[in-house]
C-alpha cells in the first residue's frame, strides 16, 4: 500500500492479520455453511425428482394396474418407490419417436410432457431385469 505523506489508515491500530484461533473458526464456520448449504440443495434436488417420479408412476400404474399407488405392472410390488422403474413395453428400438438414452428424470419429464404415451409400463427392478434378460419375466410364465 501506498500512503502519502499525513495519511492516517483506516486500519491504524487494528490488528491486520487474524488470531488463529479466529481464523480456524472462521474457516469450520464457512465450511459448516457450504456443507449446509449443499445438503439443502441436495434434498431439494431429490424430493422433486421423487416427486415427478411417484407423478409419472403413479399415472400408469392406475392407469395398467387399476392401483392407486405406484407398484410393479407384473408382481404388484409396490412398497418401495426406489425399487420401481419405466419399462418400455416393446423393445427400446422401437421408440424413435424418443429421444436416444433417456434415463431417470429425463425419462419422466418426457413421458409427462408427451401425455403419458401408452407403450409404456411400471416394472420392479427384478420383473424389469427378468423380462430384458429374457424377455418374459418368471412370474408371467408361472400365470400361463
Ligand atoms: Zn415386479
Ligand atoms: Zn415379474
Amino acid at each position: 500500500m501506498v500512503f502519502k505523506k499525513g495519511h492516517v489508515p483506516h486500519n491504524k491500530g487494528k490488528i491486520l492479520v487474524p488470531s488463529d484461533e479466529k481464523r480456524k473458526r472462521q474457516l469450520q464456520y464457512q465450511k459448516k455453511r457450504r456443507e449446509k448449504k449443499r445438503d439443502e440443495l441436495k434434498k431439494k434436488r431429490d424430493s422433486k425428482r421423487h416427486e415427478i417420479k411417484f407423478e409419472v408412476l403413479s399415472h400408469y400404474s392406475k392407469k395398467l394396474s387399476n392401483s392407486r399407488i405406484p407398484c410393479c405392472n407384473c408382481c404388484g410390488e409396490n412398497q418401495f418407490l426406489i425399487f420401481l422403474t419405466i419399462d418400455h413395453i416393446k423393445s427400446r428400438k422401437n421408440y424413435d419417436k424418443e429421444p436416444k438414452n433417456l434415463v431417470g428424470k429425463e425419462l419422466y419429464r418426457y413421458l409427462q410432457k408427451k401425455n403419458f404415451p401408452r407403450e409404456y409400463q411400471v416394472l420392479c427392478m427384478n420383473c424389469n431385469s427378468a423380462k430384458s434378460d429374457g424377455g418374459i419375466c418368471p412370474h408371467q410364465r408361472r400365470n400361463k
